[in-house]
């Protein structure tokens, strides 16, 4: 067994020395694609060029490719050894519609028309850097392939940010078109960076990105005079006993040692000048949570205290939410905890971290609710503390010094996965 066990572990890092000798060969060429990409932004559902990119690059290392999946999503296969089991590795290709604030050598000049309107474009959450990780380490495991137990699916995913209004896109469109078949994909593994110290691996088992539930709320009462407010029934005080209503939700009603939940309401419209009570007043809000159970539990609550409150006052409320709600990125326990370790070989025990959750939605959690997934935290902060902003900011800056930790992380456990699980 033990004897077992060293040859077992001996060719784990026999391939890990590979993967870290191929990782520092690629990583000036992944810089590279990466200011390409970022140089060039584009929308999501609209990623024509990057999605190229990608798939010659791919093409060329000796992938079976497919293109135009959900709109310009790329989807390359790469065979081991042996067929079975199947892990796929994903990154998302869109950017946003911001103009770029930092004027770096490669920074992005690029508008285009969406929704009707010109708009500049700018890689503002670093997805440019996802997707030239991704193709380092499709070149990388492409060079080990022999020693590869299994196959590995490349899902390169168009609009998990952006797209057009009216428009399906992201990983839910992908998986609707059957990127997890065919062959059935197994577990799934990705990244996304963030401006944490560079180099470092965020890993946290359970709910890492919130699950992101909009809803509309309309109160509606009866038209009148302002100055005889009793002739009618006026929904603006209403509203206004509504959203107090609502935020007692969150610090009443969850046991906040254990969940935390975030209520906003971003918007209230209702009436039109001093003098009028209007008919109806409109509220719109969104809630993030970090397990499905705390979502229903609040979506029953909002439409509850909503109807109740408005009901008392002799007006009615109706609550609706968005269908396309986005789940809970939700790293699975068993993965996590099974995965850790190879982590920790890959990138040592000090650069890890625990993060705290993040209240912001990412549709990697619609693989995550099909297949067990694994959601990982990339640090790539400037080392000028000064330079530091948050994804979606015009001065988002990746650190690209940071790049090659991702590659090493990824390719190692497409590979230790398949070697546990063969
Ligand atoms: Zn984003
Ligand atoms: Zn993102």
């Amino acid at each position: 067994m033990d004897e077992l066990k060293k040859i077992f572990n001996q060719n784990l890092d026999d391939v890990l020395n590979k993967i870290n000798i191929e990782s520092v060969n690629i990583e000036k060429k992944v810089i590279k694609w990466r200011r390409i990409i970022h140089q060039n932004p584009e929308l999501g559902n609209r990623e024509y060029k990057t999605a190229e990119l990608v798939a010659q690059h791919l093409e060329k290392i000796g992938l079976e490719v497919t293109r135009n999946v959900a709109y310009t999503g790329v989807v390359g296969l790469l065979r081991g050894n042996r067929s079975e089991p199947v892990v796929a590795l994903r990154a998302d290709m869109d950017a946003l519609p911001i103009k770029e604030a930092l004027d770096l050598p490669f920074s992005s000049k690029i508008t285009t028309i969406y929704n009707g309107e010109e708009v500049p474009v700018m890689h503002a959450c670093g997805h440019d850097a996802h997707t030239a990780i991704l193709m380092g380490v499709a070149e990388v495991l492409s060079k080990i392939s022999s020693d590869i137990p299994g196959t590995i699916k490349f899902i390169f995913q168009p609009s998990e940010d952006s797209r057009p209004d009216g428009e399906e896109g992201g990983a839910k469109l992908m998986i609707d078109k059957g990127i997890l078949e065919n062959p059935q994909v197994n577990a799934i593994f990705g990244l996304h960076v963030v401006p944490f110290p560079v180099g470092k691996i965020g890993v946290r088992e359970g709910g890492l990105m919130a699950g992101v539930d909009n809803f509309w709320i309309k109160v509606k009462g009866r038209a009148t005079h302002g100055a005889m407010p009793w002739t009618g029934i006026d929904p603006i005080p209403i509203a206004a006993q509504i959203i107090l209503g609502l935020q007692n939700i969150i610090s009443r009603q969850i046991d906040s040692t254990q969940d935390s939940a975030i209520l906003t309401i971003g918007k209230i419209h209702g009436g039109e000048q001093p003098n009028m009570i209007p008919n109806e007043v409109q509220i719109i809000g969104t809630v993030r949570t970090f397990n499905e159970a705390l979502n229903s539990f609040i979506r029953k609550k909002i439409e509850l205290i909503s109807v109740n409150i408005a009901d008392s006052f002799g007006a009615c409320a109706e609550v609706t939410f968005s269908n396309e709600k986005s789940p809970v990125t939700y790293n699975d326990a068993e993965l996590t905890k099974n995965m850790y370790p190879f982590i920790e070989r890959v990138v040592g025990k000090e650069n890890i971290f625990n993060p705290n959750p993040i209240p912001v939605g990412e549709d990697f959690a619609y693989y995550q609710q099909k297949i067990p997934g694994l959601f990982l935290l990339l640090g790539t902060a400037p080392i000028d503390e000064h330079l530091v902003a948050l994804n979606h900011s015009p001065y988002f800056y990746v650190e690209e010094s940071g790049l090659i930790q991702g590659i090493k992380t990824l390719s190692y456990l497409a590979y230790s996965w398949l070697e546990q699980k063969k």
